[in-house]
């Protein structure tokens, strides 16, 4: 698979290509994807409106695609009734969850490393546990300022292809698709929120930037989870929490 594109061109492709081109660009890029890795592609679904959009395309390309979910302690009541319906109708999405005990309000001392063990830890757990060689995300280039620096396919750690299909779609368009495709989204929306994440460290923002309401009053405000920025296979000791 094809690893390098310059983000000039990224850019490039994310302002001159139509709804359509991008659409079928995606589902290209999964089909070729789940040619060369079959059942060891998985996708992450998050339960947001990028995942959405990548679950409904990687279900019309092959609809045995498995998926995983990571969720946490602290996800909103509407995101967790929402994953359960979503388990229901797609009982091969699997469910990831770290239960093992934290410091009382660890979201607000140290939201790394609270996100580190919440959300970073199950998703390698996913990763291991579904023998996993390609994973797929919802990642868009046009999110936001830690997004800007990202590839369609990438392999940031050895033997783990990551797979981000949507990442030159923007935001319009995910919502363009959703409605074309009648596809259900999380409830949390319908109240406001443009970027979902945990009920202590989001909430519902205006303006320019997409992920703004996230982690509000911390140096990582509009800022990452971490499972796109820390290794999850082949972990070096160091680095291990
Ligand atoms: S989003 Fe907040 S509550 Fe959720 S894992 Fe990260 S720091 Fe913890």
């Amino acid at each position: 698979m094809e690893l390098n594109f310059e983000l000039e061109e990224i850019q490039y492709l994310v302002e001159n290509l139509n709804f359509a081109q991008k659409v079928e660009r995606s589902l290209n890029l999964i089909r070729n994807a789940y040619q060369e890795y079959g059942d060891k592609l998985v996708v992450a679904n998050s339960l947001g409106k990028d995942s959405s959009v990548v679950w409904h395309l990687a279900k019309s390309v092959n609809p045995s695609i498995r998926g995983f979910i990571v969720t946490t302690r602290f996800k909103p009541k509407q995101t967790v009734e929402f994953m359960h319906r979503m388990v229901k109708i797609y009982p091969e999405l699997k469910i990831y969850k770290n239960d093992e005990a934290i410091p009382e309000k660890l979201y607000q001392s140290d939201p790394d490393k609270c996100c580190f063990l919440l959300k970073v830890k199950p998703t390698r757990e996913a990763i291991e546990d579904m023998h996993v060689n390609c994973w797929v995300t919802g990642l868009r280039c046009t999110e936001g300022r830690t997004r800007t620096n990202f590839r369609e396919i990438e392999e940031r750690d050895k033997g783990l292809i990551k797979l981000n299909p949507i990442l030159l779609w923007y935001e319009r368009e995910v919502w363009q698709y959703l409605a074309l495709n009648n596809v259900p989204v999380n409830p949390m929306y319908a109240l406001g929120y443009r970027s979902l994440g945990c009920e202590p460290c989001t909430i519902i923002s205006a303006g320019e930037d997409e992920r703004a309401g996230r982690w509000v009053g911390t140096s990582k405000n509009g800022g990452e989870c971490g499972i796109h920025t820390n290794p999850l296979k082949s972990i070096p000791a160091k680095i291990r929490y």
